[in-house]
Formats: C-alpha cells, sequence, structure tokens
C-alpha cells in the first residue's frame, strides 16, 4: 500500500523551491543588515519548556502541541514556535553575559495540532527573530521597521501594520479586573470557549473570531486607557519612531497575544488577500519570559513571519522564479563518446559550471528533444567521429547555431561565454 505525508503536513517539491530560497535570502541579509546572527536550536525540547515559556492557558499548550515520551521516559514536544527555545539558549549559554543586547533569527520548521485547513498547517515553517536583553521602545520601533523593510524587500507592498499595548504587571491586572467586570452579566450570551476563557485568560476573549462574541466586546474597555505612565510613554515613543521612518500603523485595541509572556508592545502585520488566516506576522515584547524559564530578568521582543503565508502572497504578486536547470546539456553517441563526456562533465562541474549529460542515449533527435526541454544554452553533441579528430560541436541554442571546436579548448570557451555562476 502506498504510504501518504501525515494529514497536515507537506512536501515543498524542487519546483516551489526557488521561492523558499529567495524568501530566506532575502530574510538573511536584511537580519544580518539589521545586526541579527543566526541561531539553531533543536526541533524538539522538554515539554516543561514550552508549558512554562509558552503559557499553561494557550491555545498552543491546551490544545496543540506533539508531545510525547521518548523511550527513555522522558516528555519531549516538537516545537511549536521559536522564542522559548531561544530563550532557554540564552539563558543556558549564559548570552546575557556581557551585558547587552542579543540580537539572534532562526528559520526552520514548527509543529503544531492544529485543524488541518488553507494556509494553517501541522508542519509549517517561520522566519523568527528576537532581541534580548533591552526594554528600550527603539528596539521595538527598529524591529518592526526591519519587518516592514524585510517585507518590501521581498515584494510585498500592501500590508497593515496592527500594534497595541498589553501593558505590563502594574497596569494589565486592574485591565483584566475592568474587562471582568464588563464581560460578567454577557457571559451567557458569549460562546464556549469564551466563557471558558473568563476564568483563566479573559485577555483572549477580545481576538474570539465569533461574530456574536465580536459584537459584544466592540464596546469593551481598551487596555489603552488603562495603561500605567511608563507603558503608555513606552507605546507613545514607539508610535513617534515609526512616524519618523515613514511606518504607518493601525492602533488596534483588540489585538491580544495568546502567549501570556507579552508585555507592552504587541502587533501583527496582515494582508488582506489571505482570507480568515490574514496575519502573515505576529510579534511583541515579552520582558518576562527569561525570567519565567529560570533565566535572569530580561527583556526581550520578537516577531515569527508565516513562511507559508507570505509564498503565498508572494505567489498572487505573480513575480517569476527561475527553476534550477542546466546551462549545458552533453548529448553523446556510442560508448566511447559517453565515457569521454563523463570525465568532462566532471571536470565541468568542478569547474562551475551546470552541466548535465545522457546515460541512457538513444537518437541524437530525442537528446536534443532533452536539451530543448531543461532550457539550456548550450548543447554539446560528441560523436565517434569527433572524438576520433579530437573535435567536439558546440550548439548555441538561443540563435541555433553550431560550430566544430576542439576538444580540449570547449570547456575554457563555455567558461568564457556562461556568465559567472555566484553562490547567491
Ligand atoms: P504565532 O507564532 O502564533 O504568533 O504565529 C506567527 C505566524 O506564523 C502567523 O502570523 C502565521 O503567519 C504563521 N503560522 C502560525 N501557525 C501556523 C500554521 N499552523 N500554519 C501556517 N502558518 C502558521
Amino acid at each position: 500500500m502506498e504510504i501518504h505525508a501525515i494529514r497536515g503536513v507537506r512536501d515543498i517539491l524542487p519546483d516551489e523551491i526557488a521561492k523558499w530560497h529567495y524568501v530566506e535570502r532575502v530574510a538573511r541579509r536584511v537580519l544580518e543588515t539589521h545586526g541579527y546572527a543566526e541561531i539553531r536550536t533543536p526541533l524538539f525540547e522538554k515539554t516543561a519548556l514550552f508549558t512554562r515559556g509558552i503559557g499553561e492557558t494557550t491555545d498552543i499548550v491546551e490544545k496543540e502541541m506533539y508531545t510525547f515520551p521518548d523511550k527513555g521516559g522522558e516528555m519531549i514536544t516538537l516545537r511549536p514556535e521559536a522564542t522559548a527555545s531561544i530563550t532557554r539558549a540564552y539563558t543556558e549559554h549564559k548570552l546575557y553575559f556581557p551585558p547587552g543586547l542579543v540580537k539572534v533569527y532562526c528559520i526552520g520548521p514548527m509543529f503544531r495540532y492544529e485543524r488541518p485547513q488553507a494556509g494553517r498547517y501541522r508542519q509549517f515553517h517561520q522566519i523568527d527573530a528576537e532581541a534580548l536583553g533591552s526594554g528600550s521602545p527603539y528596539i521595538d520601533a527598529e524591529m518592526i521597521a526591519l519587518l516592514m523593510t524585510l517585507l518590501r524587500e521581498i515584494g510585498l507592498q500592501k500590508l497593515d501594520l496592527h500594534l497595541n499595548s498589553l501593558g505590563d504587571s502594574t497596569c494589565r491586572p486592574p485591565y483584566r479586573e475592568a474587562l471582568r467586570q464588563f464581560l460578567a452579566e454577557k457571559l451567557s450570551l458569549l460562546c464556549k470557549d469564551c466563557q471558558g476563557r473568563y476564568e483563566r485568560n479573559p485577555l483572549r476573549m477580545l481576538d474570539c473570531k465569533n461574530p456574536s462574541c465580536q459584537d459584544i466586546l466592540a464596546a469593551a474597555p481598551a487596555m489603552y486607557d488603562y495603561l500605567c505612565s511608563p507603558c503608555r510613554e513606552h507605546l507613545e515613543t514607539v508610535l513617534s519612531l515609526l512616524t519618523a521612518v515613514g511606518i504607518s500603523y493601525v492602533l488596534n485595541a483588540r489585538l491580544v497575544r495568546g502567549l501570556d509572556y507579552y508585555t507592552r508592545t504587541t502587533f501583527e502585520i496582515l494582508a488582506p488577500g489571505l482570507g480568515a488566516q490574514n496575519a502573515v506576522v505576529g510579534g511583541g515584547r515579552y520582558d518576562g519570559l527569561v525570567e519565567a524559564i529560570g533565566g535572569p530578568p530580561t527583556p526581550g521582543i520578537g516577531f515569527a513571519i508565516g513562511m507559508e503565508r507570505l509564498i503565498a502572497l508572494l505567489e498572487e504578486t505573480g513575480m517569476h522564479f527561475p527553476s534550477i536547470h542546466p546551462e549545458v546539456f552533453f548529448a553523446v553517441l556510442g560508448e566511447k563518446a559517453q565515457f569521454k563526456a563523463f570525465q568532462m562533465v566532471h571536470t565541468m562541474r568542478g569547474r562551475g559550471i551546470p552541466v548535465e549529460m545522457e546515460y541512457d542515449p538513444k537518437s541524437l533527435k530525442s537528446q536534443l528533444r532533452k536539451a530543448n526541454k531543461a532550457n539550456v544554452r548550450y548543447t554539446l553533441i560528441l560523436g565517434e567521429d569527433e572524438l576520433a579528430k579530437g573535435k567536439i560541436i558546440l550548439k548555441d541554442m538561443t540563435g541555433d547555431t553550431q560550430e566544430e571546436v576542439d576538444i580540449e579548448k570547449v570547456i575554457d570557451l563555455l567558461q568564457e561565454k556562461l556568465p559567472l555562476q555566484t553562490s547567491e
């Protein structure tokens, strides 16, 4: 019986990979220009890291983690996001020493047991960046500016930045109480999820997608009106810095994050084209997280870009992505020619020329058809006659002309004719 991939996960096939490479390349360049260095953390961690770091009452921890005992009986979890692992690595390797700002990024797969639907997978990919060690609003603004630059460089223009402040441990508790009071009499009108969240995590009720809940919540008090003065000042500085670099935003009082460790600035970037799953980026400040997982008190802020959604948006722009294909095709007639071609192909590849040759040669016609299909610039044709004369035919596939050249000189000649292959 044929075995298929697991529900909610997908293969990225060779004809799609150019988009992924492109996005990763631009992301690395922009992140590194902003001083971020790559960090690679394991794909699985002790379950306790995520329950503590993400929060027991979040959807991720309650419903979505891939958790299982390993053969030694340890409970392990496939990472559902990168922030907890990065802060764990930061603490474990004492990256807070010497004191200062640590900026890191990571690109890779995340795992969540969610209901698969368009734009929502069980293994998906994120570009994640974290800045640890500074509570300055300048870092918040820099990070958002970085994101806007990154998305623009990738080729996306129509994006809405939504922003809110979630306050801190001084002003959030009174706000939470005010929200509870507002909702107390309306509880029976709200959905089951909201009723469940009322006790455990009332802020999460604000981003309920249920239309009748949204109607009721429209009149709810806004965190913005409850911010203590340091949090208010922080938010206002972030906003004025964004304005100073020409970034517009929507202040969205309903924007709350599912994760308990978020404080102050929180943001999302929405793309109208994506339908219900329209958030491409989510991020925010988490000044309590490092301490929560056993490190020294350390402010931090980060974001995660959903790569599947980003690529879906790129596809809508109609951008052209070159596929990987050889520049040269080596057609052969006869066993001796095939043997010689094998040696020459080895040399050419060693000199950086992308070349394919025929291993199951049929007629020259069928080999030329293959060369055409592969979209090569040049085809080399070697038969026993040419071989005996020390010659080879070089066919220019664009101009459809051909010449006989010295077999010893043909590699140099091709190298001159072909554009330089770069590593980018
Ligand atoms: P989060 O880590 O939940 O803040 O998500 C950050 C971004 O990751 C979202 O804005 C999405 O673009 C993307 N994302 C989250 N969950 C999924 C998923 N199950 N499938 C695809 N993309 C996702």
